[in-house]
């Protein structure tokens, strides 16, 4: 069954579905809502240490996570870009900053630009997406509809394209980055993208999963997807799921309560054993639901095609019919 409804996570999505009635997120009024927000950008206090910087307004609902430490603080992606995030990020802290993004679809790497360290994975996809994604690309986006009360002051989303950035260094699968007093363990999860990573906190008992899992249906439709790559990542990142006691995703709720993996592993032993029902939508888009498991994916994702990723990818990318 498919549901209107509207943020980067619902089924049916289209941008004439979108409305503010979802926002603030259930999840998110249970946090304390910080005074470093403002209209654009809602700070939520998500963690010892942690703030999470929602763009409610605007259907994507994107979330960057910024983890402080003792001697530095790292901002977990930079949001769309459509206006500054360096400037909310500098009402918190004054700590040096590392950026990282859970990977680098448009709505993740907005703001890598305004900053001066960012790490990133050593992929030919990463390091076509570094070139910025021009307006035609995400266009549909930034159309009236996409924003609940309007485009922020300031933006300009008619003519708006991401900006390049480069890369510092570059970060490796299980790399440890120590913020003093504060570790936070670097994992490879492809699958959603190539480049895809989560962050664990092990001592905070906290999980960042990125786009590999936030509260709501699970986008795997994009040409750069791998399906079979997104099984093994979510298993991995399930044995984790017992060591944590709070995922935070990419998008919509800023966290929730661990325990959430195991059923997204099942999720895709059903669907690799043909055990599942899918509606197409007006996207050509499969949408499939297995107990609390909503997965939005494509025909030829399913059939194990992969798109050329050293071509990188926005996110909203199709397939071609
Ligand atoms: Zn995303």
């Amino acid at each position: 069954m498919l549901v209107a409804g509207c943020g980067h996570a619902d089924e049916a999505l289209s941008v004439g579905d979108y409305s503010c009635d979802s926002v603030p997120r259930p999840e998110n009024v249970r946090l304390r809502l910080s005074t470093f927000s403002d209209d654009w950008f809602q700070v939520y206090e998500s963690a010892d240490g942690v703030y999470s910087i929602v763009e409610p307004y605007q259907l994507q609902e994107t979330i960057s996570h910024l983890i402080i430490g003792e001697d530095r603080a790292l901002l977990f992606d930079t949001g769309v870009g459509l206006l500054p995030i360096k400037t909310v990020v500098e009402r918190i802290t004054s700590l040096p900053m590392i950026v990282l993004n859970s990977h680098t679809h448009y709505d993740h790497v907005g703001g890598n630009w305004e900053f001066s360290t960012v790490l990133a994975v050593d992929s030919d996809y990463t390091r076509a997406n570094m070139d910025g994604f021009d307006n035609k690309r995400i266009a549909e986006d930034f159309l009236p509809e996409a924003f609940c009360k309007g485009a922020p002051e300031g933006s300009d989303p008619a003519s708006f394209s991401t900006k390049p950035w480069k890369q510092s260094r570059y970060v490796q699968d299980g790399e440890v980055l120590d913020l003093g007093g504060r570790k936070l363990e670097v994992l490879r999860v492809p699958g959603h993208t190539p480049d895809a990573l989560a962050l664990l906190d092990v001592e905070n008992r906290l999980l960042f999963t990125g786009d590999s899992w936030y509260d709501a249906s699970l986008w795997l439709f994009a040409p750069e997807t791998s399906l079979q790559d997104y099984e093994a990542s979510i298993s991995r990142l399930a044995t984790l799921d017992g060591e944590v006691d709070f995922l935070l995703g990419a998008h919509n709720s800023a966290r929730v309560d661990a325990g959430r993996l195991q059923a997204v592993v099942e999720a895709f032993r059903r669907i690799r054993a043909g055990d599942y029902a899918a509606e197409t939508d007006d996207y050509n888009r499969l949408a499939i639901e297995i107990g609390d498991v909503r997965i939005l994916t494509a025909q030829p994702a399913l059939d194990g095609k992969q798109a050329d990723i050293s071509k990188g990818g926005s996110g909203l990318d199709k397939w071609p019919n």
